[in-house]
């Protein structure tokens, strides 16, 4: 990893972070950094293979500290900047980390909780602060350690999206086949400047958007969060964005967003949660090309992709990345199922992780012996290989012993006028099993008809698969990558059948 993203920058003086003060740091100076830092954190005590959690605000330290893991063959082990105190003891005893970076405001609240579970405490701020940042600046520069690409590279912990996060055990080679993939197949280069306004403690922001632009050996507008001011500013001088598709929808609601800003753009990329297909639509209409949508996750990287030069078919997640089998099987066998039929999608190759760390019990259940990964992801394939997920497996509802998948719902109601969006669930329902409840999200200022959605969804779908309880919200709860909280959905509305 540290020779192929990081090494071939040493002494350039081209651009890599463009901030928003109008500071630009040269890959040279960021490549020193990374040296430095690596020393500092061996002068800390920090050896090839341990490992070490991080929580730190998104900043050109940040990213030079993962070159410094990357290089010193440490294990990077990045947390969510929003986990409570109580939630990072969790994965600082859980990861056994030796060391805990923090934001230095957050010192009071951590340093003991750190010592609680045996790891030194140290600092790293935004502002070139803190005591890793400090103990940089007079850091003997470390050489690389030399490193194989089955050694553990990254811990990546997952969304928590239908459970409690599990680490992912990533190798310097997973995360290297897949980088190659994806600057291959998106035509990345040295020309490139992406807008990078995602987090880094992601797969997304961290290893799609970071190691696509190292490799290339491009640049990025690196924006501290999404800001939709900071973004439309930041278009003009870029030439790709990376987002999860509410930056697209955020995007679409302001009419700055148009062709003359945006219509340069050599390419618009979406993913880690689906992207709807009147978004799509939305989105070429305005801006006169289509966005390219791509599906992985924590554990796998990236798996498939629309093509860069081909048809970009919106609903679709697009064709296996070069180098990544898929398959889609009778979900709990490993029997494929006809082509376009529902099954399970399972995906092997180089970009496949080792393991859930310390979950042997979970890991033999989702990883096969030989390496086919069960994403937990249902989906099915077109003729022409076209990926269509249609929901992940635990948001399947049962009902009167009918396999009911929510999205083929929700994809009607949003298509009645006043609706902006929705989320079907099943909850207990004494004589179905589960009976649907239908959460829905008016568009700004309007009402829509329930009497008109429950008319629309009666002619198009059998009765078992019409909701029996529609409510209305003004938001559906989703966490920071834009993903859709169903548990938390259906935690609040398991009673409506009781
Ligand atoms: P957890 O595994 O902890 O429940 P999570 O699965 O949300 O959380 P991630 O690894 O961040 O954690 O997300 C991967 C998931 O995101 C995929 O399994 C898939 O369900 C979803 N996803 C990613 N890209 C897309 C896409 N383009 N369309 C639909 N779903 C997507
Ligand atoms: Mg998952």
């Amino acid at each position: 990893l540290h020779d192929m993203l990081f090494a071939q920058h040493e002494r350039r003086d081209s651009p890599f972070l463009h901030l928003p003060s109008g500071e630009t740091i040269s890959h040279g100076a960021f490549m020193e950094r990374v040296q430095r830092i690596g020393g500092a954190l061996r002068a800390m005590g920090l050896e090839p293979g341990d490992r070490l959690a991080v929580q730190v605000e998104k900043s050109p330290d940040a990213i030079a500290l993962y070159g410094a893991c990357a290089a010193q063959g440490i294990i990077f082990l990045p947390l969510n900047t929003a986990y409570t105190p109580a939630e990072l003891s969790y994965f600082v005893t859980d990861s056994g980390a030796k060391l805990l970076l923090a934001d230095p405001g957050r010192a009071a609240a951590l340093s003991d909780m750190a010592a609680r579970a045996g790891a030194r405490f140290e600092t790293l701020g935004v502002a070139g602060d803190g005591s890793l940042a400090e103990a940089a600046l007079t850091a003997d520069p470390a050489p690389p350690v030399p490193r194989r690409e089955g050694d553990l590279a990254a811990f990546l912990y997952t969304s928590g999206t239908t459970g409690r996060s599990k680490g992912a055990m990533l190798t310097q080679g997973n995360l290297l086949s897949n980088a190659r993939a994806l600057v291959d197949s998106w035509r990345f280069t040295a020309d490139d400047v992406l807008v990078h306004a995602l987090p880094i403690f992601h797969s997304h922001g961290l290893f799609v958007a970071i190691n696509v632009t190292l490799l290339a050996g491009g640049s990025m507008v690196f924006l501290p969060r999404f800001d939709v001011d900071a973004v439309l500013a930041a278009i003009p001088r870029a030439s790709a964005m990376m987002g999860v598709p509410t930056f697209y929808t955020r995007l679409l609601a302001d009419e700055r967003f148009d062709r003359a800003l945006g219509g340069h753009m050599r390419v618009w990329i979406s993913g880690s949660a689906p992207m709807l297909e009147e978004t799509h639509h939305r989105f070429e209409a305005r801006m006169g090309s289509r966005i390219l949508e791509r599906y992985g996750m924590t554990e796998t990287n990236m798996n498939t992709s629309n093509p860069y030069a081909g048809e970009r078919r919106p609903g679709t997640v697009g064709l296996p990345l070069p180098g990544v089998e898929l398959r889609i099987c009778e979900p709990g066998t490993e029997t494929e199922v006809a082509t376009g039929a529902t099954g399970m999608i399972e995906v092997r190759g180089p970009n496949v992780f080792r393991g859930y760390w310390q979950m042997p019990e979970k890991t033999a259940a989702e990883l096969r012996a030989d390496g086919w990964f069960i994403t937990g992801d249902l989906g099915r394939r077109a003729e022409d290989g076209y990926v269509t997920i249609v929901g992940r497996e635990k948001d399947l509802v049962i009902s009167g012993g009918y396999n009911i998948y929510p999205r083929e719902i929700e994809e009607l109601i949003d298509a009645v006028p006043g609706v902006l969006e929705s989320a079907v669930i099943g909850v207990p329902h004494p004589d179905m099993g589960e009976g649907l409840v239908a959460v829905v999200v008016p568009e700004p200022g309007r009402v829509p008809d329930e009497s008109v959605i429950r008319d629309t969804l009666a002619q198009r779908l059998a009765r078992f698969k019409q909701p029996r309880l529609y409510v209305m919200a003004g938001e559906l709860p989703r966490n920071t990558m834009g993903k859709v909280q169903k548990a938390e959905l259906r935690r609040r509305h398991g009673a409506a059948f009781a």
